[in-house]
């Protein structure tokens, strides 16, 4: 019974991010799914690809958040369009919601948009959004051991950002048993080892993501 209903309200929110991603597509806009558990650095790597990629492409953000707007106004004060989204309690992100924040943005002038997802690594790898791409976000102090815990969101990854690398000599964290623990799940997915306190490998990330726009 319970997995019948499950089943309905994934197949319902399919079709509303199908609906999103022809709306996108029209308007010539490549949207990322950013998902993390709460502080591996989403808002920080949205902010620091703004920086990035200033003069080069034109970005808007969805920030998706339980309550509050803190994250809206750092990135607000970047100077790129930005909505937020109270999801009222609930832990993740929907086609839905989605929507209603892409019918209040000015798509038109937006080439890359970033969703920032609730901080979550459950349920939010369930519910498309009408992204291009799903991108985790995972750093170093939350250990090595998620991709075991989490498999469905490291199996669905498009990317695997290793942020907080900087602190790798301070923690017990095996990049390299990481990289063949997530490899064992999802044989495609890109990673990177990043920082985005120090930049620190985001030059591969941008790139990453300028080659995804010039191939659309
Ligand atoms: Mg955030
Ligand atoms: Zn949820």
């Amino acid at each position: 019974m319970e997995i019948k209903v499950l089943k309905d309200i994934l197949g319902a929110n399919e079709q509303i991010a199908e609906r999103n991603r022809q709306l996108l597509d029209s308007k010539g806009v490549f949207a990322v799914n950013l998902m993390s558990s709460p502080g591996a650095g989403k808002t920080s790597l949205i902010l620091e690809t703004i920086k990035g990629l200033k003069g080069k492409t034109r970005i808007g953000v969805i920030e998706g958040d339980v309550s509050s707007s803190i994250d809206a106004e750092i990135i607000g004060k970047e100077g790129v369009p930005v909505i937020q989204i109270n999801t009222g309690g609930e832990c993740h992100l929907d086609a839905n919601m989605t929507y209603r924040a892409l019918s209040n943005l000015p798509l038109q002038d937006i080439a890359l948009l970033f969703i920032e997802n609730v901080g979550n690594l459950i349920c939010t790898a369930e519910f498309a959004l009408g992204e291009h791409r799903k991108v985790l976000i995972s750093s170093v102090p939350e250990g090595d051991d998620k991709p075991f815990k989490y498999p469905l969101m490291f199996h669905k990854a498009d990317v695997v950002l290793i942020n907080k690398i900087d602190l790798l000599p301070h923690l017990k964290f095996d990049v390299q048993a990481y990289s063949h623990a997530i490899r064992g799940i999802n044989e495609k997915a890109e990673i990177f080892e990043i920082s985005c306190a120090t930049g620190q490998g985001m030059q591969q990330w941008l790139s990453w993501l300028q080659n995804q726009l010039r191939l659309r």
